[in-house]
């Protein structure tokens, strides 16, 4: 089910002080749409170079732990990595019954990192937006679309301050689309996971040993920046509408070509469906969770790997040359 601006009424808001918990990619935008939407908001932040920023943006900015005392309404917009343990700390001793607790992704509350109480309200407005976006959107006149969903519906009103709260924000103008937290997590984490990234390095990892240089295959696969424009046409015209934007060959190649077998697209699909099933059933969230207690090693080793990669190390000889990166 979709929602848009005439089923949100900013009244269910009246009286009540918005807190930003992280003034970052999120917190930033959300803030700033909020107080044009004419709202009261509140900055919490530990004091460093975001609460410096917030500042200068002209919100009272507080320790998070004032904050939350103060806030009616709490969007929690801080890395979800580092979530649960400012939750603990900072943010539940503040709470009082009938806040509203506003989250951007479905992680931590899905997985049962934060398990808050019975007398809070708890939704999600998770935007399908980049922070910056957020903000770009909204002064372009067009706003975003956003997932969202009622968890905890603690004073019987949670759906409407979650509409109220998304048209503030500037989601409704677009629309937002009833979602769950264990949706949200699903398709956040597959989407992350599915293995873009890689698959481009297999490619030029390919297409060098086929003898073409390492720049030719980059400037194709993506560092022209041609995929910056392909990118928007999909939004514009549709994944495969956009087709008819290239050359016949280009079109036979994509749509016929590349699809392969019925046997291999079923043997890609598997793939795809284990890492569903790892994110469904908590392996992936575990797993993560061990590499953040052991001082994220793995997630070090493997930066550096990549790092010394030969695909990383010919793509910064030639974002040098191009002037991206300075020697
Ligand atoms: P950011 O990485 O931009 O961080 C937000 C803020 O958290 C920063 O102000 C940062 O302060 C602060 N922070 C980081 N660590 C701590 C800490 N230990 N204690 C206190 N404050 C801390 O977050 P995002 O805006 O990217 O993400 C916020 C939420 O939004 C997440 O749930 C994310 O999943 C969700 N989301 C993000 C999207 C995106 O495009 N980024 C899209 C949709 C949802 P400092 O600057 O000092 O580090």
């Amino acid at each position: 089910k979709w929602y848009f601006d005439d089923d949100a009424d900013l009244k269910w808001l009246q009286g009540k002080t918005i807190g930003i918990f992280g003034y970052g990619n999120q917190g930033r935008s959300q803030a700033l749409n909020m107080r044009d939407a004419g709202l009261e908001v509140v900055v919490g932040s530990r004091s460093d170079e975001s609460a410096k920023k917030s500042e200068e943006d002209g919100f009272e900015t507080l320790p998070l732990a004032e904050a939350a005392a103060k806030a009616d309404v709490l969007f929690i917009l801080v890395p979800d990595e580092v979530m649960p343990q400012i939750y603990k700390e900072s943010l539940e001793p503040g709470l009082k019954p009938g806040d509203t607790l506003v989250f951007a992704s479905g992680y931590n509350i899905h997985f049962k990192y934060i398990q808050p109480a019975l007398e809070l309200n708890v939704i999600m407005i998770a935007p399908r937006m980049v922070g910056q976006g957020v903000r770009d959107t909204v002064l372009a006149g067009t706003g975003f679309p956003s997932l969202v969903a009622v968890h905890q519906d603690a004073d019987g009103k949670a759906q409407n301050i979650m509409l109220a709260l998304s048209r503030a924000i500037g989601s409704t103008k677009m629309g937002v689309i009833e979602s769950s937290f264990e949706e949200e997590t699903i398709v956040d984490l597959f989407h992350e996971q599915f293995g873009s990234l890689h698959a481009i390095r297999r490619a030029i990892e390919v297409l060098t040993e086929a003898g073409c240089s390492p720049e030719a295959a980059m400037l194709e696969m993506y560092a022209s920046g041609e995929v910056r424009e392909i990118g928007q046409y999909y939004v514009d015209h549709g994944l495969f509408g956009q087709l008819k934007l290239h050359s016949r060959t280009s079109e036979y190649g994509q749509l016929v070509y590349a699809r392969g077998k019925p046997e291999q697209e079923e043997a890609h699909k598997d793939h795809l469906r284990g890492i569903v099933e790892r994110i469904r059933d908590g392996s992936f969230a575990r797993e993560w969770t061990d590499v953040q207690a052991n001082g994220m090693t793995a997630l070090k080793t493997a930066q550096e790997e990549i790092a010394n990669d030969p695909m990383t190390i010919e793509e910064r000889k030639l974002y040098e040359r191009l002037g991206r990166f300075s020697a």
